[in-house]
């Protein structure tokens, strides 16, 4: 009998090739009414202002200035979606950047914008697969990430830690904030169990969150496994 083909893909590649791929900023919206329909999966990415967003968007995308690096905090706040690879069948993927939350000014709450605008697309994009959300790996989960996590969890949105900054953090930190990050995932259900341990400024790990978004298409059925582009 013949034997089926059934070798692992190989998402590192995948990732890799997926995010070679033509990059550009396709919409930014205040509020809902200025984002347009579908265009492509989105993933999300959110986290405390500061947490290394912007650089985290840079690095995975290969780009020095894509999303804009410590976007002055208190400008007007809104959403900005970068498609990869515009063809013609459409783009594969949006990674749509979030306002970064708790910022000095009132950082043990979600400001009144995120939360309106934020949520609003938490709750009513269809489009939206999966919210990264982003922890510095110097200092671990704060009161704000929590109560991001919870809000997560009451819009049914799956979502993904992601630490930031490991470059900084010595062996010891880092098991400290993986197992403080693992801790809160087992008490949050809409919180996918795999932790991925990033560094902009080294590049550790951005190969391993390419590769897990890469999965993520394949496993909804956006992407195919053998898909050379
Ligand atoms: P955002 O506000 O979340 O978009 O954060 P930025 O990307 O603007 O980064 C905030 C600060 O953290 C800047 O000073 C960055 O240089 C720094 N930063 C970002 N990523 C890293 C990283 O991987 N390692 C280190 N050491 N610093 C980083």
């Amino acid at each position: 009998m013949e034997k089926l083909a059934c070798a692992a893909p190989d998402y590192f590649e995948l990732g890799r090739k997926l995010f070679a791929r033509e990059c550009a900023l396709v919409w930014a919206a205040a509020d809902l009414a200025q984002m347009p329909g579908f265009l492509a999966p989105e993933i999300a990415f959110a986290g405390r202002s500061n947490v290394g967003k912007s650089s985290l968007l840079n690095a995975l995308t290969g780009r020095k200035a894509l999303a804009r690096t410590s976007r002055t905090p208190g400008r007007t706040q809104a959403l900005y979606s970068y498609a990869l690879g515009n063809h013609p069948g459409g783009a594969d993927i949006c990674l749509v950047d979030m306002p970064g939350y708790g910022y000095a000014a009132a950082p043990k709450e979600l400001s009144a914008t995120w939360t309106g605008l934020s949520q609003n697309y938490l709750r009513d994009r269809a489009a939206l697969l999966r919210v990264m959300l982003l922890i510095d790996g110097r200092h671990g989960p704060k009161s704000a990430d929590t109560e991001t996590m919870t809000l997560l969890d009451r819009a049914a949105v799956s979502y993904q830690i992601v630490l930031t900054k490991k470059d900084e953090a010595n062996a010891l930190e880092r098991d400290t904030i993986l197992a403080a990050a693992q801790e809160l995932i087992a008490n949050h259900p809409a919180a996918h169990p795999r932790v991925i341990f990033t560094s902009s400024r080294s590049g550790e790990g951005v190969g391993d969150l390419r590769a897990e978004i890469a999965r993520l298409l394949v496993e909804r059925g956006t992407r195919r496994a053998d898909d050379q582009r």
